[in-house]
């Protein structure tokens, strides 16, 4: 090994989120010699700032869907590979509404869901006031699906790091990547701040920092926004469902058509949506979220009008919870695309794991299509995810 070389694998992955710690899993399980390498430290991205909701029942038919469910089902699998440990819970998600309107929306959002195979129940009165200890106090309806679920995100990655570690495979943090390191068509490898990888493939997989491959001449069809976060202290009680509503619809395309007209998020300033959800984590405590806002901007600091958003939205429903404590206040940035699939794809001899919106979701199985696609297999689900897909221009 040369002075300047700080190692060398059959393929380095750039980034230690999700993404491309599935990803070094899968290609190690195929028997790929992997290193990882990561600017800061194992999860310092957005994956460790999510409440690991899993929405299967919001996600629009077709690839959108189908990729949720692989999502869930890879989650079962990581369970029998790492354990028990990351708090992997089927227990359901409800959309609820808070006025007549977004009742009756809701009961044609649960006809829809219905034709597109899905099995979920409406619920009111009793049954719905019943099914979460964090209902918020105006609910009137609500739409149960049994296939939403969720993670506990911080332990899945100290448990799959754990796991990689024993599987071999290097993570060096606190070494930011700087370039890929070329000869004409050939990617060898890249270049850090603390030597060279050499290696046979790279994939980037650095979340909302993907757009640095721009540098390089490689523009990604993705954009990057920055997602809001509030938490509060433990309710108590039964932890139930995940929960969203209706005043944002941002990141749940098949509820769109039944977003709110009358119980919107304020949208002050910069703000350019709202993702209405309301998950609690496994110690109780409730998430609010989330503000959307910081187009293109890598700058991860939470504003004034993204905060007061969460916070007015819990404060007129959590009348009960008024004297809750606040313990966290945060954002993430995360990528998105046109038509909110992520991207896995080879893009100017890069692999690109990128664009993942709900990647605590879709980053596992999307570990899964890289490491595929990397052997050279082929599959539908690998094209609804390919860069050649029409519906990802657009943005
Ligand atoms: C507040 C919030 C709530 C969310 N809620 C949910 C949810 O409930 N459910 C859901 O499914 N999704 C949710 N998401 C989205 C989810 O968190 C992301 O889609 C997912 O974490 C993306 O994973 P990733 O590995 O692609 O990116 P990241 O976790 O951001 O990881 C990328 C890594 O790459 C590293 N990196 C970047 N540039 C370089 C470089 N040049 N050299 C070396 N390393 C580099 C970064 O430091 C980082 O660690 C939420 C996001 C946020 C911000």
């Amino acid at each position: 090994m040369s002075e300047d070389s700080l190692a060398t694998a059959d393929i380095v992955v750039v980034g230690a989120g999700i993404v491309g710690l599935c990803t070094a899993w899968e290609l190690s399980k195929r028997g790929f010699d992997v290193v990882v390498v990561e600017q800061r430290f194992v999860g310092f991205g957005a994956t460790s700032r999510n409440p690991g909701a899993l929405w299967v029942q919001t996600k629009r038919s077709g690839a959108e869907l189908e990729l949720s469910r692989s999502g869930v089902a890879k989650y079962h699998e990581y369970r029998d590979d790492l354990g028990d440990v990351f708090g992997f819970t089927q227990k359901g998600g409800i959309v609820f509404a808070e006025d007549a309107e977004g009742a009756n929306g809701l009961e044609e959002y649960a006809r829809e869901r219905a034709s597109a195979g899905l099995e979920v129940s409406l619920l009111k009165g009793r049954a719905l006031d019943e099914a979460s200890n964090i209902m918020p106090d105006g609910a009137v309806a609500g739409v149960f699906c049994d296939e939403d679920s969720q993670i506990d995100p911080h332990q899945f990655l100290t448990a799959l790091t754990a796991a990689c570690a024993r599987r071999g495979i290097q993570v060096f943090e606190h070494t930011p990547v700087l370039s890929t390191i070329r000869s004409g068509d050939q990617v060898l490898g890249v270049q850090t701040l603390r030597g060279r990888v050499n290696a046979g493939g790279v994939v980037w997989a650095t979340g909302a920092w993907a757009t640095i491959l721009n540098l390089e001449g490689i523009a990604l069809p993705m954009q990057t926004l920055r997602y809001g976060q509030v938490m509060t202290q433990r309710v108590p009680g039964e932890n139930g469902p995940i929960l969203r509503g209706l005043r944002g619809t941002f990141g749940a395309s098949a509820l769109e058509p039944w977003a709110s007209t009358t119980t919107t998020a304020p949208l002050r300033g910069d703000l350019l949506g709202y993702d209405d959800t309301l998950v609690q984590n496994r110690g109780g405590s409730i998430y609010v979220g989330h503000s959307v806002d910081g187009l293109n901007s890598l700058n991860p600091h939470i504003t004034l009008d993204a905060s007061r958003a969460m916070l007015e939205i819990a404060g007129e429903r959590y009348a009960r919870f008024g004297g809750l404590g606040i313990t966290g206040l945060w954002a993430g940035l995360s990528g998105s695309t046109a038509d909110g699939l992520p991207i896995v794809d080879r893009a100017d001899g890069v692999f690109v794991n990128a664009g993942h919106a709900w990647g605590a979701l879709s980053g596992p199985i999307c570990g899964q299509l890289m490491a595929e696609l990397i052997s050279g297999a082929r599959s539908e689900l690998l094209n609804s995810v390919s860069l050649a897909r029409t519906s990802l221009t657009g943005l």
